[in-house]
């Protein structure tokens, strides 16, 4: 693996220094979570607690039901004790910034902020910023600091390590699953990740309204002249009517990007009190500077945003932001 740290981060023996210091943790994942970000704070949370420390899973919302087989996922929450250690190290997941983990923290000093991270245009919030943008996920940013700190990877520890690269590259498919990727995955497995588990709960267990949906959203699709954009919108009205809900929406994006010739792919998400949108790219626009143009963010080729304004809005803003980006 490069070790190609961005500016204003820290080297991995300053993080780890950091978490031999300290004996208070609260893992926080981003709202919305996906595997990684859970994945990465409950391998990182379990690896500490090996070594005596005492550790909190935080989370605004509930935990998705694709992920609810994670090793500790149960101890997840929104509740934190009110009477936390002032010197508590808080630990953000897989997030450019700490609005990503939605407005439920208490007010938190700079001082006691790790953030470990692989975005694009990470805001480097912490005193610590343990950012690689090359690495494929969280989770491997994670394990570097795991071996670092000499700890036993147990096979709990594995599988959740494995479900952060599984989410992230697209189950093996998306383009930062390079052989190195493969090697970690592959000794990952060997170390006991239940890889099968992985793939049945993540891949193969979508709702029966989850594949009515997807069947609704791709019937309604649009697909520009140029054959490159597809997009869609999710409607209040299409939710109820399936019986679906957020979590139900989360893989659609993608089967509008596997559509022959097409470059970009949007998925305007119009219920539950925001417009919600998910973008994604083969590799020649760059969705991640698109999204950044409307209050967004992400990955090259995956990002996403809440757009302030009504669906008609979004749909024009965004078409402009990845026009702008040479769509
Ligand atoms: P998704 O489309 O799956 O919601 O998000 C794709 C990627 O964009 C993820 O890497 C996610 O972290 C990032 N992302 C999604 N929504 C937002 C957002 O509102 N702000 C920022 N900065 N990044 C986002
Ligand atoms: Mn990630």
């Amino acid at each position: 693996m490069s070790e190609t740290l961005a500016i204003g981060s820290s080297t991995t023996q300053e993080v780890v220094a950091e978490l031999r210091r300290r004996t208070h943790f609260v893992m926080v994942s981003h709202v919305k979570p996906d595997g990684d970000t859970l994945g990465a704070g409950l391998a990182l949370g379990l690896a500490l607690k090996s070594l005596g420390k005492h550790v909190w899973f935080f989370q605004e919302g509930e935990v998705p039901r694709i992920l609810r087989f994670l090793p500790d996922a149960n101890l997840v929450t929104n509740a934190l004790p009110a009477d936390l250690p002032k010197d508590t190290l808080f630990v953000f997941g897989d997030m450019s910034n700490t609005a990503r983990a939605g407005d439920s923290l208490p007010a938190l000093k700079r001082e006691n902020i790790l953030d470990i991270d692989h975005h694009l245009g990470n805001e480097r919030f912490g005193a610590f910023n343990y950012v690689i943008e090359d690495e494929c996920s969280t989770g491997t940013c994670v394990l570097r600091l795991l071996k670092e700190l000499g700890v036993k990877i147990t096979p709990e520890i594995a599988t959740c390590l494995l479900t952060t690269i599984m989410t992230d590259t697209g189950g093996f498919i998306h383009s930062n699953t390079t052989a190195e990727v493969l090697r970690t995955s592959a000794w990952l497995v060997d170390l006991g990740a239940d890889k099968e588990h992985i793939t049945q709960e993540v891949f193969g267990s979508k709702r029966f309204e989850a594949q009515k949906l997807l069947g609704a959203v791709l019937t309604r699709a649009t697909l520009d002249d140029a054959g490159r954009y597809c997009w869609a919108v999710i409607d209040q009205k299409l939710i109820d009517e399936l019986g679906a809900d957020y979590e139900d929406t989360e893989d659609i994006v993608n089967q509008l990007l596997a559509v022959e010739g097409v470059e970009v792919a949007a998925l305007f998400k119009d219920f539950d009190g925001a417009v919600r949108v998910s973008l994604r790219s083969t590799g020649r626009v760059n969705v991640q500077a698109a999204a950044s143009r409307v209050g967004g963010g992400g990955h090259f080729r995956a990002s996403g945003l809440t757009y302030p304004g009504n669906l008609q809005e979004a749909i024009a803003g965004v078409h402009s932001a990845l026009y702008a980006e040479g769509l």
